[in-house]
């Protein structure tokens, strides 16, 4: 079927909605995205007719709970094309499958080993590691990026080592929208037998992941950013190194057998899923997941250029609006400012009109650091955004340039 945005904008019921006595034109879908019908569906249905403990019970309803959990498990992976369902791990986002991998090398580096992060992080892609690093003695390092917001392969090459144990880079920049080149980062890290991890937080949205090709040692990501609810996500890791990892957290569904004496650990995926999951948020990110492939990728790559291309162009069309991260290939983020006036200002008076955009640092300090600024402005698109409402955002930001000025 061909690609309708109007069409499309009906499966999510929040586009309807006003804010501030106008049309909501929502352009913070970095930040989350918005939830389709189908989605809100799965966790009604849950809910009201299948809620129920899973892995345990003989019951029924504790079956079919357990039958979908694992379905959605399925979907994750062949969607994302790992080799076997045992090697993806549900976490509660993008944050817990970085803090998992990161405690799992608590055991496997000693002081003198060097693990590698890039200029354009999240701070969830940073801390975690420092953390690490304080516990073991290994040393951080940075591979920088350019005025343009690419990152330095050449400077990579060059801080690459026999001592780098683990290489950690995002493979879109939250910030500025930037896709990183993962597959060279990935293949000169095995070069020097150092694992990969990809946060994948800002790419499963926009690009049909697939974690064989890539050959990614781990690749995380949050199904909050693709139509899914909050508070569940994906560790996908290859078995060889899940293997290697000592489970993060201890409590029920992670053992074989407890006694006081000892524990023994079950095998993948339970091991790394102690606790109750959140069972629910699983199922609807398989539901999620099918639904963007019943868009499908292409047609959401292609109306998410057009929305790039077109709001990139009537936004520089404003005298003194500076966009950030233009060197490379990009997805639908376009982080912005105004010479002489603050990020948070034409943040509150967009909002005045109906548009969310987010001002700040977008949890990336380093980035702004770099570029000596507070923060930006960031509009970032969705493949249900559309021309009209790219217009709405460009008049908004007229009108708080006039106001600010
Ligand atoms: N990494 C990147 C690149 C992100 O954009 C985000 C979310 N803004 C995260 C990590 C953290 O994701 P979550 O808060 O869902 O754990």
């Amino acid at each position: 079927m061909a690609f309708n945005v109007d069409h499309i904008r009906k499966d999510f019921p929040i586009l309807s909605r006003e804010v501030n006595g106008h049309p909501l034109v929502y352009l913070d879908n970095a930040a989350t995205s918005q939830k389709p019908q189908v989605v809100i569906d799965c966790i009604v249905d849950y809910y009201s007719n299948y809620n129920a403990n899973i892995h345990r019970g003989v019951h029924t309803l504790s079956q079919e709970a357990t039958d979908k959990y694992e379905e959605a498990r399925t979907t994750i992976q062949t969607h994302f094309n790992a080799e076997f369902s045992r090697e993806i791990i549900f976490t509660s986002g993008t944050t817990h499958g970085i803090n998992l991998v990161a405690n799992g090398f608590s055991s496997l580096l000693t002081e003198g080993d060097e693990i590698i992060v890039s200029a354009l992080e999240h701070h969830s892609n940073i801390v975690p590691w420092q953390m690490l690093c304080e516990r073991t003695g290994a040393l951080l390092k940075v591979i920088p990026m350019d005025e343009t917001g690419v990152l330095q392969l050449s400077a990579y090459k060059e801080i690459l080592s026999e001592k780098t144990k683990l290489v950690f880079v995002n493979h879109i920049s939250n910030a500025l929208g930037t896709i990183n080149p993962v597959k060279e980062i990935i293949e000169l890290a095995h070069d020097v037998d150092a694992a990969v991890l990809i946060d994948g937080a800002q790419a499963t949205s926009h690009i049909k992941v697939d974690v064989q090709a890539l050959d990614a040692d781990f690749y995380v990501t949050s199904a909050h950013k693709m139509c899914g609810p909050t508070g569940v996500g994906m560790l996908y890791g290859k078995e060889i190194w899940l293997n290697k990892l000592p489970p993060y957290q201890g409590g029920g569904e992670m053992i074989k057998e407890v006694s006081f004496e000892k524990t023994t650990y079950a095998g993948l995926p339970h091991k790394f899923e102690a606790g109750t999951p959140n069972i629910c948020g699983g199922i609807a990110f398989g539901a999620a997941i099918k639904y963007l492939n019943s868009i499908g990728f292409n047609a959401i790559k292609k109306q998410e250029e057009r929305l790039l291309q077109y709001a990139t162009k009537e936004l520089l069309k404003i005298e003194g609006l500076k966009i950030y991260g233009t060197g490379a290939e990009k997805t639908s983020v376009i982080s912005f400012n105004i010479e002489g006036i603050h990020p948070y200002d034409i943040g509150t008076i967009v909002d005045k009109l109906g548009i969310a955009v987010r001002t700040g640092h977008h949890c990336a300090q380093p980035v702004m650091d770099f570029f000596k600024i507070p923060g930006t402005v960031r509009a970032s698109f969705a493949f249900y955004n559309s021309k009209e409402e790219v217009n709405s955002l460009v008049a908004a930001v007229k009108r708080a340039k006039l106001m600010l000025q």
